[in-house]
């Protein structure tokens, strides 16, 4: 059987794949000389098609646990949803997304909430990982697509100073990209509390206590002044809002930031000229900057420092985000999120609400106003005033959200539970009905990467017996529900539909074709028209902002929302391992990857570990403000001696994160809460 030329399940770097039905059935993954992984793929990669004939794939829905027909669970589901509507009004009852639906699905959920169920509650899991950096991006450029340059600019960097960002473990094929930078001569720096795999690659490795990144940023603005290395003229011409950034800066000289966050004055100082010497410099962050309840205050320090530098916009140069989730920037821009219309659209812009309204076919009166963010939802479900039932679909956030023992408290109090996935995932386990759909090689559609390239998705074989896509089951229920015949089921109807959505919106598919992309390798948005030919850079000439220029914003340090104390004396941070992708619903059913990393682990340093007679493997409890979890003990001198690492792709990891949120993108605190250590002899 021939390949078929498409992309990885799993993160946003999608790198090209190939695929076929081997002699005994089972689906063999080829590599593919894709221009992001250039052939390239990680573990993850390699053993995605394990999961497809999988012995725990669901081949038939379950209405309380037990198998029933599609037509019981839809009518059963419909039947509810209509109950609780006429009891409690269309906002009882809520929907989630995920951030690796692809654009289609994406684009029917949020079509599905609003003018099916007409309620305002609907968010998605992309709201845990990217919002800080869309928040930041959105202020400062006027757009948000996560990296505003092809990926390859990075390994023509002279300086390239990551932040937060583990690629070696999280896309280890964008590494390359790092390796041909250093070889090059370039100086690599990274910040990370933690020395990973990527740090350990860095020329400077930049160590700060979590939570201080702020402040870092605003140490080497601070320097970047001092040291002359601002760019008058691109300041001047291209930019608003200097002085108040400059002046914040002024207080934040490299010993105040080692006084705060651990950084030698000389290694700030080192980093700064890097930065300020560079012909070409790129700044990037990832979620290590981002999940904090400052996130977005911080991605917009960072931002201010290329700004003062004058990188955005300029080849060769600029900021980006490195988005995680396979969809994660397709996912946040056609309408999964509580404020947005498709197209990145604002759902509270009267004109963006009369453009949706006729191509949907309704009034702007039956489009609902803005709901809330995901942990705010999740917080909501069941209470007196909150949705009484919730649609799952492509998220498992009894794994995934932050406090997570309250989010099964929230889902257990629903009176309707429905999950769409493809295992019996933790949140699935929880369902009144779960329906079994298909996975990513048995259905065409599009995926946005990390570039903003839209790419294509392509089915190899048709789904099980028994196995319908997430948009039939979308059709499906919307027949149930009086909107019959308004929802296509051909991911190719949908992304035709989308294009009239998107159509003059920031995030602009109207020129975007299905045989556009198999020609060239994906289209980067904004492509408004068929013969426009998309753009993989953006700011060249302009900013997205009323008068082109990019908008500095002041902003200042504060502490996290949770410092170490008596009681937990300790900073816990969370991240990922290579071998496993977010909630691990499908990774830790894969056996490759469960024999690489086989359970969650607490990491500590020698000093600690010696301080409280930990020896490495041993069994110790880790305890938060909001739970506990028993972990084996990792013994490692890549971290620093005040903060431990656990990650997060096992259930309970997550019980013990905050949820307190960022004002602006309301992302929770993931990455830093205080902690401490029990020995349990
Ligand atoms: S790096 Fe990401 S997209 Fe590439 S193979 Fe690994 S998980 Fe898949």
């Amino acid at each position: 059987m021939s390949w078929v030329a498409t992309h990885c399940p799993y993160c946003a770097l999608q790198c090209g794949m190939t695929l076929r039905t081997g002699g005994s059935g089972s689906v063999e993954v080829g590599a593919r000389d894709f221009p992001t992984n250039r052939g390239g793929l990680c573990q993850k990669g390699w053993t995605a098609a394990e999961l497809l004939d999988h012995p725990e794939r669901l081949t038939s829905p379950l209405l309380h646990g037990e198998p029933v027909s599609w037509g019981v669970a839809l009518d059963f589901v419909a039947g509810r949803i209509r109950e609780l509507q006429a009891a409690h009004g269309r906002d009882a009852v809520a929907v989630f997304g995920g951030g690796g639906l692809t654009n289609e699905k994406a684009y029917a959920l949020g079509k599905f909430a609003r003018i099916v169920l007409g309620t305002r509650y609907i968010d998605y899991n992309g709201r845990f990982c990217m919002s800080s950096a869309a928040a930041a991006g959105i202020r400062a450029f006027g757009i948000d697509r996560g990296l505003p340059f092809p990926l390859a600019d990075l390994a023509g960097a002279d300086t390239l100073m990551m932040v937060g960002a583990n690629v070696s473990e999280t896309m280890p094929p964008l590494a390359r990209y790092l390796s041909e930078q250093t070889e090059a001569g370039g100086t690599l720096i990274v910040i990370d509390p933690r020395a990973t795999p990527t740090a350990r690659r860095a020329t400077i490795h930049l160590q700060p206590t979590p939570g201080t990144d702020l402040a870092l940023a605003l140490g080497l603005l601070h320097l970047v002044i001092s040291e002359g290395y601002v760019d008058r003229e691109y300041v001047r011409s291209r930019t608003t809002g200097w002085d108040e950034v400059a002046k914040v800066a002024a207080a934040w000289w490299p010993g105040r930031v080692e006084r705060l966050a651990g950084i030698p004055a000389a290694d700030l100082e080192r980093a700064a000229h890097a930065l300020g010497r560079a012909g070409n410099a790129i700044v990037v962050t990832a979620r290590g900057a981002e999940q904090h309840a400052k996130g977005t205050d911080t991605v917009s320090a960072f931002i201010n420092l290329a700004l003062a530098l004058g990188l955005p916009g300029r080849p060769g140069s600029g900021y980006g985000c490195l988005t995680g989730q396979g969809n994660g920037q397709g996912g946040r821009e056609h309408g999964q999120k509580a404020d947005q219309l498709p197209g990145y659209r604002r759902i509270d812009d009267p004109a963006a609400r009369a453009h949706l309204a006729k191509v949907w076919g309704v009034s702007t009166m039956d489009i609902p106003g803005a709901g809330v963010s995901a942990t705010e939802l999740l917080d909501r479900l069941g209470t007196a005033d909150g949705p009484k039932a919730l649609l799952v679909f492509g998220s498992n956030p009894v794994v995934s959200a932050p406090r997570a023992t309250r989010v099964a408290d929230r889902l257990r109090a629903l009176d309707l539970l429905v999950v769409a996935d493809f295992v019996r995932s933790e949140t699935a386990q929880l369902a009144d009905v779960v329906l079994p759909t298909a996975q990513w090689a048995e259905e065409d559609g599009t995926m946005t990467n990390l570039e903003g390239r839209v790419l294509r998705r392509r089915a190899l074989r048709k789904p099980p017996p028994g196995v319908r896509t997430d948009l039939g089951v979308l059709a499906e229920l919307a027949g149930r529900l009086g909107y019959g015949g308004r929802f296509h089921t051909e991911p190719e109807a949908v992304f035709e539909e989308l294009r009239r959505a998107s159509a003059g919106g920031p995030a602009d598919y109207a020129g975007v074709t299905w045989e556009r992309i198999d020609a060239d390798n994906g289209v980067f948005w904004p492509c408004p028209t068929d013969d426009h030919p998309g753009t993989p850079r953006l700011f060249t000439e302009r900013f997205a902002t009323p008068d082109g220029r990019a908008r500095f914003t002041p902003v200042d340090h504060r502490p996290p929302a949770e410092l170490p104390c008596a009681d937990f004396p300790l900073y816990l941070t969370t991240g990922r391992v290579l071998a496993q992708y977010q909630s691990g619903a499908q990774t830790r059913r894969i056996a490759p990857l469960t024999k690489a990393a086989p359970h969650a682990f607490v990491e500590l340093h020698p000093e600690l570990a010696d301080s409280m007679s930990i020896v490495d493997g041993e069994t110790v409890r880790l305890v938060s403000r909001r739970g506990a979890a028993e972990l084996p003990a990792r013994v490692v001198d890549t971290i620093r001696p005040d903060t431990l690492f656990a990650p997060f792709h096992w259930p309970g990891i997550n019980a013990l994160t905050n949820d307190a949120l960022d004002p602006t993108s309301r992302m929770p605190e993931f990455k830093v809460c205080a902690a401490r250590l029990e020995k349990l002899t």
